[in-house]
């Protein structure tokens, strides 16, 4: 991992990485997309199979209803911010990552952030909000407020794929969260 370096040669050197077993079951690695100097990042979980096929995040079910609720509660279309995920290579029928998949991983999480410097980090789910918190906290118990975050704020809300399975009630819970992430960007930036 470079120390200091470019989202570009970081990139280049994930496409590479066999860091963990993943690397055997991928296409191809699931880096990030958007805008390397946004605002606003969104972090996942891992590539599932559309997102292994197209090389990029959140292209599939849940991709499409993130895409709608940050473009009608924020504002913003995915170029104009930047999403990643905690791993970069799909777990096989999409189980959750393991411990030690998130650990080989954390370096290229880490280095998008520094790399990116967002204002404001939204997590998506318990996988990226235990991680990037650091705590074994649930989302249900973590969400609903903002948290102070490397220079700026940390806003957890539910995975897409909770929200198309939980129905209206965590879709807006999951609004009222995009509204707090709006509040705190820095203006000009939704
Ligand atoms: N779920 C995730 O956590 N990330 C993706 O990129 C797609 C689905």
């Amino acid at each position: 991992m470079p120390a200091v370096g470019t989202l570009a040669a970081v990139e280049t050197e994930a496409a590479q990485c066999t860091r963990c077993a993943l690397a055997q079951g991928r296409t191809q690695v699931v880096f990030g997309v958007g805008d390397p100097h946004a605002a606003l990042m969104f972090v996942g979980e891992g590539p599932g199979r559309d997102e292994d096929l197209a090389g990029e995040p959140f292209v599939g079910r849940s991709g499409k209803l993130l895409d709608k609720l940050v473009r009608q509660e924020i504002g913003l279309d995915r170029s104009r911010c930047y999403i990643a995920n905690v791993v970069k290579c799909r777990p096989p029928g999409n189980r959750d990552p393991l411990p030690d998949e998130i650990a080989a991983c954390r370096p290229y999480l880490e280095a998008q952030l520094e790399l990116i410097d967002p204002t404001v980090v939204v997590t998506l789910g318990n996988f990226a909000t235990r991680l990037l918190l650091q705590t074994g906290e649930g989302i249900r118990r973590l969400r609903g407020r903002a948290y102070p975050f490397r220079a700026g704020h940390l806003v957890p809300t539910y995975h897409p794929a909770a929200a198309l399975r939980g129905g209206a009630e965590v879709v807006a819970e999951m609004r009222a969260d995009l509204v707090r992430a709006k509040r705190l960007l820095p203006a000009g930036d939704s």
